[in-house]
């Protein structure tokens, strides 16, 4: 394994900490209980800052600013433009201090710095840009309807929306949750994951200093149980965006029914198929493949775990896809040429473990990786399984980690049924040169996002989100405004015979 870049001399991050507290009506609060809980760098596994640790008491106050800001304004009640030239301001201020923002999210994380620096906040600037164009772009309709009416629909924003993100992608996320309910005028509160909740702070400190009015976006800190479904079930919280696990999915969608029966939006879990026909170019699908799989440390909720790969070059891809595992450097996610940080933490890490044992266990061949690397940080090897079959646990339960598992087929037909056999449905990735298999796949495979020939982008305007148990609605692109916008059908008489 290369870990040329090992782990035991790591940089220092350029970054300091700042923001620790809850962010309430654009101020920093201490939690209510004055109890804080420790966050880590998942490079040593120490602790960095010990941040509030949000309970029911704290969500109550953060809803009842954002209530606040929606009644009395001026957020919902500003002209869209206004409030898209503030989303503007966001993102100019954002892009300025990218680099710290990066920083804070690969000391927190651990995902590479470059990746964060060079792909994830140009993607939250962009999506920030995309969204503020939107804001005055919503158009309402004037309704044909029979009889001597006057018929119009408004388009207006929900109220309190509640969002609750994971680690993997703690800034990126933020954006796709933030930037379209902030420019239909809704008011909001995150809650962002326990295991990273530095930079959501950060960014929601910045969007205040560049002019969102107290009250409009505010954070709280804290654990799922606790801090998260206290907001998933808040009956003063208008609707609520989750993305997270299938399991918490289930949660949410049944706090959001017992209480208020507020709108959910649920970004889940994945089993995502990539599909390697035979005419494809091997070495370009082995890197596409690889890529697919092992981006941030494969914590990505549409990695494609599955690699399903034609009979006929099978072998020589397998071959080239353990080489390139075998290649990729491990280490400190600051170092410039490391291609592979750590794992969030302990336990992610031995989840991970315990399915690689699973996969020895019922006879997949492991052809490389399958440990942790050193004994601090949660480092661990890119791990490549073959000869593995449909009915196996790796091939069936969402690994979240650098696990490649290579499945053989022989033809198109058979592919689509197995790839479809599944809970999840999220994403897939087809590498053909023939158009009609490409056509074939792309219209049979049951999954929100197929990515043909390429991976992982991520465009603001482009929908994201799950068919089956992989989610509910769609994020990004013009879809994301329905899920904050509510419609007013308004009628009115018309006196004037002649209609
Ligand atoms: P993971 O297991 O990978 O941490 P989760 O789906 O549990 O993924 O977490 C995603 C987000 O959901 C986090 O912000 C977490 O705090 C939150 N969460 C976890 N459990 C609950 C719950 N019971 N109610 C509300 N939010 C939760």
């Amino acid at each position: 394994f290369n870990t040329a870049a090992q782990v035991d001399e790591l940089i220092t991050p350029p970054v300091e900490i700042r923001y620790t507290k809850h962010l309430i009506n654009g101020q920093f609060v201490e939690a209510a209980s004055g109890k804080t809980f420790p966050t880590y760098d998942p490079r040593t596994g120490e602790v960095i800052a010990h941040v509030s640790e949000g309970d029911e008491e704290d969500i109550n106050r953060a809803v009842s600013a954002a209530r606040k800001a929606f009644d009395e304004g001026p957020w919902p009640k500003m002209t869209a433009y206004e409030r898209s030239r503030i989303l503007l301001q966001i993102a100019d201020l954002v892009e300025k201090h990218s680099d710290e923002l990066a920083a804070l999210e690969t000391w927190n994380n651990g995902k590479l710095y470059e990746q964060a620096a060079k792909i994830e906040l140009p993607i939250f600037v962009r999506l920030l840009r995309y969204y503020a164009g939107w804001a005055d772009k919503i158009h309402r309709l004037t309704v044909p309807a029979d009889g001597n009416y006057h018929v119009q629909t408004l388009h207006e924003p929900i109220g309190v929306a509640g969002q609750i993100i994971p680690w993997n992608f703690p800034l990126l996320l933020f954006s796709w949750k933030v930037g379209p309910a902030l420019a239909c005028g809704n008011t909001l509160v995150v809650k962002t994951a326990e295991q990273t909740p530095l930079t959501g702070l950060f960014a929601a400190q910045l969007f205040h200093e560049a002019g969102l009015p107290p009250g409009v976006l505010n954070v709280v800190s804290g654990f799922g149980p606790v801090a998260g479904s206290a907001l998933a079930s808040h009956m003063d919280v208008d609707k609520i965006a989750f993305t997270g696990s299938t399991e918490t999915g289930k949660i949410i969608y049944q706090l959001a029914a017992k209480s208020n029966l507020k709108p959910v939006t649920l970004e889940l879990g994945g089993k995502s198929p990539f599909i390697v026909c035979e005419d494809a170019d091997v070495d370009k699908a082995v890197e596409l493949a690889h890529f697919a799989q092992f981006f941030n440390q494969g914590q990505c909720c549409c990695a494609r775990s599955r690699t399903y790969v034609h009979e006929r070059i099978y072998d020589e891809f397998l071959e080239k896809a353990k080489a390139t595992a075998l290649k990729r450097v491990v280490g400190d996610p600051f170092k410039k040429g490391v291609e592979k940080g750590p794992q969030i933490d302990s336990k992610q890490l031995e989840k991970i473990l315990g399915h690689i044992r699973s996969g020895i266990e019922c006879n997949a061949t492991l052809e490389c990786g399958g440990e942790r690397i050193g004994k601090k940080g949660f480092f661990l090897q890119p791990t490549v399984f073959s000869n593995v079959q449909d009915d196996m646990l790796i091939a069936k339960d969402e690994i979240f980690g650098p696990v490649q598992t290579i499945l053989k087929f022989k033809d198109t037909e058979e592919v689509i049924r197995r790839a479809n056999k599944t809970r999840y449905g999220l994403a897939a990735g087809v590498f053909t040169k023939n158009l009609d298999t490409a056509n074939t796949l792309m219209r049979g495979l049951r999954a929100g996002t197929v990515w043909i020939n390429c991976f992982n982008v991520f465009d603001a305007a482009i929908p994201f989100g799950g068919y089956k148990m992989s989610g509910v609605g769609r994020e990004k692109g013009i879809y994301s405004l329905h899920n904050y916008l509510q419609v007013k059908a308004v009628v009115t008489p018309l006196n004037d015979p002649a209609w």
